[in-house]
């Protein structure tokens, strides 16, 4: 059995979640062994499931280090991770030998934080995955393709969990507008 991993990566409200649980239903249905992780610290909306903005869910298990997962994603076709750049730089490790294992490995999360950086593992998780796949949010701004999550609260914890109150997904353009109004 040959594993491997696929990363979808994007802004806030670019649909990762959505894909994420999109992919993991259909290797349901094709009656794969899945597993499906997230970071502890994300507790927005329940403390289990992961939850799209549009409210759809599926059942996880919240963990607290990358190096979690290998034990319990030891015995599956499929691993799934929600909020990836929330984890810690073992994540790469982490995806390496479970694809290894000839896991079908997906990992979702945030290509960029809130000032356009590359967000924790993403980048390094990108250059090894065989699959990435960029989605992309409404800039709420202009209505163009949106890939930055602008931050509207006045704040720089880098860690900072909200929602549309706090982020708004916007365009090179707006988010840099935006920027320059701090
Ligand atoms: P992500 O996991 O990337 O944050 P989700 O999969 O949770 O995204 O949510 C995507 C959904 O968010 C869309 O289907 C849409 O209903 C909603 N949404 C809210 N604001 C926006 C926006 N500005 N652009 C696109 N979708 C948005
Ligand atoms: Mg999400």
């Amino acid at each position: 059995k040959r594993g491997w991993i696929e990363v979808i990566c994007g802004a806030m409200f670019s649909g990762k979640t959505e894909e994420l649980i999109r992919r993991l239903n259909r290797a349901k249905i094709a009656r794969q062994q899945i597993e499906i992780f997230k970071p502890a610290l994300d507790t927005r909306y329940h403390l289990e499931d992961i939850v799209s903005h549009n409210t759809t869910a599926i059942r996880s298990t919240p963990v607290n280090f990358a190096h979690d997962m290998l034990l319990l994603g030891s015995s599956c076709d499929v691993v799934g991770i929600d909020e990836a750049q929330f984890f810690d730089e073992g994540l790469i490790e982490v995806c390496d030998i479970l694809a290894n294992r000839g896991i079908r490995v997906i990992a979702a999360g945030l290509d960029m934080d809130y000032l356009g950086k590359p967000f924790g593992p993403m980048p390094a998780l990108m250059a090894v995955a065989e699959y990435v796949t960029k989605v992309h949010a409404v800039c709420v701004c202009c209505g163009d393709i949106a890939s930055y999550s602008f931050r509207v609260a006045v704040s720089d914890e880098r860690i900072l969990l909200g929602e549309t109150d706090l982020y708004q997904a916007r365009c090179r353009n707006c988010f840099l507008e935006g920027m320059k109004q701090e």
